[in-house]
């Protein structure tokens, strides 16, 4: 079979793909001839105009989901939906949210809504997900966890304990399904990616309360913050993240499963 065999044709959901690192995700599987399932928090106009942009890339068909992931009712009707429109062969559950605040300050519905959106969630849709892969013989699952999934940042209380958690749930689920399918078919794998500072809306409140803190314009604030975390200095585009996602999908990826790979500038090798 050849590499993008196993893709091409197949459908991907892409949770929270309707911009930052679920748009880069989704434009890499469009370019790979995936059918993609388009979800977020957005409006249908702003939803459909993504999936719109992906079927100009490349994907034979897209469509629009908008579950919010804090309702599993919500989740359970969305996969139901998609069983008749896919089945999924690649999940990435990406959707996530952080608020950054003392463990002392965290008031229990923000723990709640970071754990529902960047854990359980990711427990659903693959509970949902991953029997079908396995009797199809190929399916990937690519959970987007992050820095905060390996190691640990003040003021991160329930971010970092979500995204710890999605990376054990991942090399539970990967375990599971290790055997399934075949070499030649691709097999179902399991992984995290572990982004570190990445140019998207959710450390847009970090660079401004730094850009605060300084008196400095945005540029400086991003320097400062990368300074003390990310030894490249340099910002992960969404892009690099998507082909990485593309890597992992790839019949080639069969053996590799239950990882979290760090795209972080040298940040976790510290
Ligand atoms: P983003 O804020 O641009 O995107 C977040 C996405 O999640 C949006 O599409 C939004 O609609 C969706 N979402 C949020 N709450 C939701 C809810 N209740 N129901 C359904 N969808 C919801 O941020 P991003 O940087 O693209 O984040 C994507 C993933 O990458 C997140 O899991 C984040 O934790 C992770 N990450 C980001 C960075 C970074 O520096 N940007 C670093 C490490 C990890």
């Amino acid at each position: 079979m050849s590499e993008s065999a196993a893709m091409a044709g197949g459908a991907a959901l892409v949770t929270g793909s309707v911009q930052g690192i679920g748009l880069g995700v989704a434009r890499s599987l469009a370019g790979a001839g995936m059918r993609i399932a388009v979800h977020g928090l957005a409006t249908p106009e702003q939803g459909w105009a993504v999936a719109d942009e992906l079927m100009a890339l490349g994907a034979p068909d897209a469509c629009f989901h908008d579950a919010d992931l804090r309702d599993p009712a919500a989740i359970r009707a969305m996969m139901a939906q998609l069983q008749d429109w896919g089945p999924i062969d690649v999940l990435v559950n990406n959707a996530g949210i952080q608020k950054t605040a003392p463990l002392a300050e965290i008031d229990p519905g923000t723990w709640d809504a970071i754990l529902a959106v960047n854990l359980s969630a990711a427990f659903h849709t693959m509970q949902l997900a991953l029997p079908g892969m396995a009797e199809r013989g190929y399916g990937r699952v690519v959970n987007i966890a992050s820095v905060h999934g390996i190691v640990a940042s003040q003021d991160k209380a329930p971010y970092c304990a979500s995204k710890h958690g999605l990376v054990g749930l991942s090399k539970v689920a990967a375990l599971e399904y290790a055997a399934a399918g075949s070499g030649a078919a691709g097999g179902v794998t399991v992984n995290c990616i572990c982004p570190g500072w990445t140019d998207t809306d959710i450390i847009a409140p970090q660079i401004a309360a730094r850009g605060q803190a300084l008196g400095t314009g945005r540029n400086e604030a991003v320097a400062s913050l990368l300074s003390e975390k990310q030894p490249s200095l340099r910002m992960s585009d969404p892009a690099e993240i998507g082909e990485l996602v593309l890597w992992l999908c790839s019949r080639a990826a069969h053996n590799v499963t239950g990882v979290s790979i760090p795209v972080d500038g040298g940040w976790t090798a510290q």
